[in-house]
This record gives C-alpha cells, structure tokens and sequence, in this order.
C-alpha cells in the first residue's frame, strides 16, 4: 500500500476553512444541502455521460445518494453512486477553490473582517460548497472510484487545517463516500429525524432518491420543483429553488411555472431576478436556462430558447421531446427548441403583460431594473412587436413626477379630437421634458406627450415608429399643425407679435449670426410661453441614434436644425426694438448666441454649457444696471469657437432689452 501524499491548500481555502472550523454559525445545516447537491450533480454527470459511453463502472448502479449516520464512530456518511473523482479530480476539484461562491465568500468575509462585523452573517449568504462541512466536521474523508475504468479509488482526507492527504483506496463501486466525523457539538447530524428534516426542508427537489439509515424509501419527493404541481409549490419553495440555482441573495421578483403538454410537452419554471446587476457572487455569471431533457441536464447555460433582450430570465426547462440522443452542439439547430423558443418566448411576455394589469407594483421594479433590454426587443425582434408594446411605459405631460407612467394603450384612449398621432419629446430627464419649449401648444390644447428620457429610447424608436397606426412623432418635428387637434384652453394673454417689417429684421439678424449652425431660422406657430425652439425637418426615426452614441462615448455629430422665434414674446419685441434704435449694440449678438444656446440646452443637446458662462456674466452684468462705470471688455464665445472682445455698454435706462419693463414677464 502506498504511502498517502501530503498537499498544502491554497492559501485562500486556507483562509476559508479557518473561519469555516472557527465559525459558531446556528444554521451550519446548510452544509448537508451543498453536499447532497454535489452529490446530485455527480449522478446528473454520470446520467449524461451514459447516454454515450458504455464503457463505465457499473454502468446498472442505481443512481442514488445515502446518508449512513454511525453511532459508534460517530462519523456521518454522503455516499453516492455519481461520476466520481479520479486521483487528479480530487486535487484538482476538492483541492482549489473551485466555487464561485467561495471565492466570494472568502472576499465578502476580508471586508467584513476589516469592518469588525460578525462574519455569521455571511456564511448565511453563500453556499461555500464543499467546504461547508468543516463547520461541523473534525476530519474528512473523501473516497471515490471514477466511472472511467482505468481509474482505480482513492481517498482524500483533511481535518480543515493547512494540509490534505491522498492515498489509494478500496471502493468496489463507482461513486463517492463523504465521512464525516462529526464534531463534538454536532452530534445532532447523527439523529436520522434530524437528516430527514433538513432533507425536506432544503433538498426535497433532488431529482435522485436520497435514503437516510436503514429507511427503504426515499425522504425527498424527488419531482424536480418545475415537474410538480404550481397548487403544491409554495412560493417559500420556488424563492428558495430560485437563491440554490442563482446564489442570488434576493427574492426574485417573479416567477413563472409553466407546463404543456400540446404540441411540446415540457416544464418550465422562470424567474426574473430583482437586480439587473448580476451580483458578483452570482454563480450563474453567464445568462442562459439551464436545459434538461427528460429530467437529464444536459446544458448548464442555454442561450436558444428567449431571445436575448430577455436574457435577464434565469431558470430551468425541462422538455420531454428533445431526443436524449443529442449532443449540445446539435440541440441548437433542433426544430423542438425553435418551436421551444417560440412558445416560452410568448409566455414571458404575456406574463409580463398579466403583470403588469395585476399588480403593477411589482412590473414597475421589473421595468424599472430591466425595462431598457425589453424596449431593445422593439428593435431586434421586430416580430414580437405587438407583444412587446403593451410593457411600455413612459411618464408623460399628465404626469406629476418621473414615477407616474402610462401605457401606450392608456396615451391612445385619452387623445383629444382630431388626434391621430402620438407625441413625444425626447429630454435628458423628466425635469427637462417638462420645461421643453416643444410643449408649449401641445400644453395649451391638452393634447398629452409622452416623455422619452431614457437613452435608450431614441433606439427604440427605430423599432417603435407606430402604434396601433398611429404614427409615433417627435414634438420637434417641424411640419406639425395642430391648429385642428385638440382645443386651445384658456388662451393665455399673449402680447400681439412684433410687426411683420421688424420681426423679419429679428429673423435675418439670427440667421446671419448663426450661418450653418441652424438650417433656417423662422417664425414658430407652436410657440406660447417660449422665445424659441429648434425644430426638425428631418423625420427619420434614426435621427436621435446620436444620442447614444453619445452616451456610449462614440463620435457623433449634432444634427442642424431649423431655429423657431416666437414673434409674440417679449424679448422678440425688446430685441426688435433694440435693433431698430442701436443695431450695433454688442447685446444683440450676445442674446441672439445666448437665445440659440438655451434653446440646444432645452433639447439636452448643448455639447459644452459651461461655456456659456462668460456671455451669461455680461448679459447679467448689462441686466443689472449702470454698476459697470468703466465699460470692461469680456469675452464672448459662439459657439463656432471665435472670440472676440466685446466692449460691455452701460445699460441706458431708455433700453427696452435691459429694462425690467412691462413687457418683460413672460406667461408660461
Ligand atoms: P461546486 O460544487 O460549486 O463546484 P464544491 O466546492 O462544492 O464546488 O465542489 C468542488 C468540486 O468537487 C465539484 O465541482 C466537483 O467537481 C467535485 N465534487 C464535489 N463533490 C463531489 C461528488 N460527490 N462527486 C463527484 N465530484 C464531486
């Protein structure tokens, strides 16, 4: 007999089993649960490496876990009949911090240590694997014979401190013996009631049967928790499936249990997780279902059966059709996981829908965290369109805050007479939205508009031009009357427009100035309470990508528009005025820059605004009177970049621009 080898561990597992050995953790059961899936995930290998190769160890073995307590020895055995671990499997599985969880865990317990906070309450949080058993455990001994023929046993062994043994082994079957000897504060792991208990309450889902001491049936029902009966699943057990699969600390926000039996006969139980942040402790790092066929796994992560801007959906399906022949690679192409793809893809979003009508609450955090992927779908699964449209929601001119949103269905029951089209207007944030000089006629004839404030929606609307054939249009569009929609509501009192002579003398002093930064500039019918506007000639729904491109720091160039003037507000007549009697003044300039700046901020497509704040420091210092006695000379940027020294004038009182007159306040 060879002599057993000695191995030192990591110095990171070091670190673990150190708190795991020292650790007064009340709910250390949980190690019985990371064993007994281990041992479940061994028989699911072997299940799948049956189904093509016979050349195993016991290839009739029933697949089985056992749990033998020994009075005597005091020692608890997990054995199992699953794929087993060769000599190298275990230095290389049991030997290295393999799990993603531990891992985590040792990192979670660094932090906490340095904050001096007790670490109990981490273990709660992460399945440590294997590992787990030295809180209860004084010594392990591992014994496993591979299913590979060549291989023969061996054991492993530790007792949770800096070193671990190998050595050869007797074991006549395939499998893997856990030995446990118990600690002396443990013992309670030696009751068979106890084992049973824990059993049901944490893996009565194992598709194995598990046998507890001499009992000839199995403890856990065994029926895979998508197999069962949504009536007999309580939702303490789908919250719990739902952390043991994703190692996801919080409750999901939903889930949805689905089985059919016509024309696809398959199980499905989905959740949708409560963080679009996958947690960094998540062991499902990848999205993707886990698959099985006829209750065998057969793929870890499946990419084929949703679509990708529902890859957020974690779970598990389980199909009765997919031939058990099939390698992974081939159960892509099969025509059972498009015709799979189709109806689960179908059932998600109607469940999203059903969400949404009955409890909105919980839709609104599933918007809020995954929304921006679901409006991604408008665009790359176009024909999912009508399924997809009914989860939209965006605040809008009824809304009193960002939080107060509308379905596009609600929008289309609440237009006014003559409305066909659906507004929108694109801004930074709901604040932005609110004050667009864009709504000023929409405000004032009570036709609502819908707010786009996410990036992500100028994207969507390449997907979303209609809806229910109503055209969607942007508020900025520049050919839209509104002249029929609606009805004007209490019309503001509005100061009669500047003459026709002088607002053309406003009109070619802007358009001048701004050359090539503006594509015209013209008198806004659509303008109430407003100065000015920046329209679009342009309609095409891609025309707001640069938004985007924006956000994710890529060139873009900002489009040109047509600039409005409203010839009834007060600062066109001042500035009327003032050209009339001074044409020189340097103000002029300055506020016709200042009035094309403001109106690019209102769009939330000004590329610099702090470089408004020389212009706005002269114009406030004009504003404020004669206090400039010796006429200081500032610089005022345009924005095409020139400067150019401009002498700052006392205001003369006589200056309509500058005068807090009658005329000045604006109704907005
Ligand atoms: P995880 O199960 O997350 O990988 P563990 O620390 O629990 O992490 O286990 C480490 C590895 O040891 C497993 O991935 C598996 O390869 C191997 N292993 C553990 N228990 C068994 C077992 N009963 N049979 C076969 N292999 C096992």
């Amino acid at each position: 007999m060879a002599e057993a080898e000695q191995f030192s561990f990591k110095a990171e597992i070091q670190q673990l089993l150190n708190i795991l050995v020292h650790s007064l953790y009340t709910e250390r059961e949980i190690f019985l649960r990371e064993l007994i899936s281990n041992a479940s995930d061994a028989l699911n290998r072997i299940q799948f490496e049956q189904l093509t190769n016979a050349n195993i160890v016991d290839p009739d073995a029933e697949l089985l876990i056992e749990l033998q307590p020994d009075m005597d020895a005091k020692t608890l055995t997990i054995s199992d009949t699953g794929i087993g671990m060769t000599r190298d499997d275990l230095i290389n599985n049991i030997g290295v911090i393999a799990h993603s969880g531990a891992k985590a865990f040792v990192e979670a317990v660094k932090a906490q240590q340095a904050s001096n906070a007790p670490i109990g309450d981490v273990i709660g949080q992460f399945g440590v694997g294997f590992y787990s058993v030295f809180m209860v455990a004084d010594r392990v001994r591992v014994v496993s014979r591979s299913a590979n023929p060549e291989e023969g046993a061996w054991a492993w062994e530790s007792d949770g401190g800096d070193n671990y043994t190998i050595e050869p082994a007797e074991r006549e079957n395939r499998g893997t013996d856990i030995i446990i000897s118990l600690k002396e504060d443990a013992q309670e792991y030696l009751q068979t009631w106890k084992l049973k208990d824990i059993i049901r309450r944490h893996s009565d889902y194992i598709a194995f049967p598990i046998y507890v001491g001499e009992d000839k049936e199995p403890t856990n029902k065994q029926t895979a928790i998508w197999r069962r009966d949504p009536k007999e699943v309580t939702a303490e057990q789908y919250t719990d499936f739902y952390k043991m699969l994703t190692m996801d600390f919080d409750a999901p926000l939903h889930h949805i249990h689905m089985r059919a039996d016509v024309p696809l006969q398959f199980y499905a139980l989905l959740y949708i997780p409560a963080s679009a942040e996958r947690s960094v402790l998540s062991v499902r790092r990848e999205p993707g279902l886990k698959l099985y066929a006829r209750k065998v796994l057969i793929q870890e992560y499946n990419t084929e059966l949703l679509p990708e801007y529902l890859s957020f959906v974690q779970g598990v399906v389980d199909s009765e059709d997919l031939p058990l022949s099939v390698s992974r690679e081939s159960v892509q192409a099969s025509r059972v996981m498009a015709n799979l793809k189709k109806t689960i893809t179908s059932k998600v979003l109607s469940e999203l829908k059903r969400l949404a009508k009955n409890n909105f609450d919980t839709y609104r955090q599933v918007y809020g965290e995954f929304g921006r992927m679901i409006k991604q779908g408008l665009v790359v699964s176009p024909g999912e369109r009508e399924d997809i449209e009914p989860l939209l929601y965006f605040p809008s001119t009824r809304s009193q805050n960002d939080d107060e949103w509308t379905a596009l269905a609600d929008y289309v029951e609440r237009m006014v007479e003559n409305q066909d089209d659906i507004y929108y207007v694109i801004a930074e944030d709901f604040a932005g939205a609110e004050r667009s000089p864009h709504l000023d006629s929409f405000r004032q004839r009570g036709i609502e508009v819908l707010y786009f404030v996410d990036p992500i929606d100028s994207f969507m609307l390449m997907g979303l031009t209609e809806y229910k054939d109503h055209t969607l249009r942007n508020v900025d569009e520049a050919d839209i009357d509104l002249s029929s929609v609606g009805a004007a509501q209490d019309e503001p009192e509005t100061p009669e427009p500047v003459e026709q002579g002088d607002f053309e003398s406003v009109r070619s002093r802007f358009a001048d100035l701004l050359g090539e930064r503006v594509s015209g500039v013209r008198e806004g019918k659509n303008l109430v309470g407003s100065a000015a506007r920046l329209v679009s000639e342009d309609k095409n729904s891609a025309r707001n990508m640069f938004r985007i491109n924006r956000l994710l720091d890529r060139e873009f160039e900002l489009p040109v528009k047509t600039l409005e003037l409203n010839p009834r507000h007060p600062l066109i007549h001042n500035l009327s005025a003032m050209i009339a009697s001074r044409s020189d003044n340097p103000l002029i300039d300055a506020v016709v820059e200042q009035v094309f700046e403001t109106a690019l901020l209102q769009d939330g497509i000004h590329p610099d605004p702090a470089s408004m704040a020389q212009r706005l420091y002269m114009l406030m210092q004009a504003a404020t009177g004669g206090a400039a006695q010796s006429a200081p000379t500032l610089a005022v940027e345009g924005l095409a970049g020139e400067t150019e020294p401009v002498p700052v004038d006392n205001a003369p009182a006589d200056d309509a621009a500058v005068e807090g007159g009658e005329s000045e306040e604006s109704d907005t």
